[in-house]
């Protein structure tokens, strides 16, 4: 179904275009023709299956079951299972002076890097200017 705009468009290039013009008129003569002519009489009975076979409806039902049983067992790991301790990067968060985070980042460093890459702590000395980028 073509809307407003798209008809008048249609309508235009009707009017200046003689290829479409004449493949229109046909198609409106064949269309009067079909529905002059008498209906067919059909010769074997028609039946139609019903929608869903019995199968597919026990497969929907089971896989609704399935779904909804996740959905449970979702809901039961976030309301019941105890909450796990933060993450490090909101651990860091929580800190409240720009010295500890710096322990904390060191700290994690650390435990997260192989030692012969990763000196045991910061100098002393850059510290200071460490904490105030941090604060
Ligand atoms: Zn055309």
């Amino acid at each position: 179904m073509l809307g407003e705009l798209e008809c008048a468009a249609l309508e235009r290039h009707l009017e200046r275009c003689s290829s479409c013009a004449r493949t229109r008129s046909e198609i409106a003569a064949f269309t009067l023709l079909l529905r002059a002519a008498p209906l067919a009489e059909r010769r074997l009975p028609v039946s139609v299956p019903p929608r869903r076979p019995a199968r597919a409806r026990r497969v929907r039902r089971a896989a609704a079951g399935l779904v909804l049983a996740a959905a449970l067992a979702a809901g039961a790991t976030l309301f019941v299972l105890p909450q796990g301790a933060p993450v490090a990067s909101s651990a860091a968060l929580s800190l409240a002076t720009p010295r500890q985070r710096l322990e904390f980042a060191a700290a994690e460093r650390d435990r997260t890097e192989p030692p012969t890459f990763a000196p045991a702590s910061a100098p002393e000395r850059f510290l200071p200017y460490a904490a105030r980028a941090l604060a």
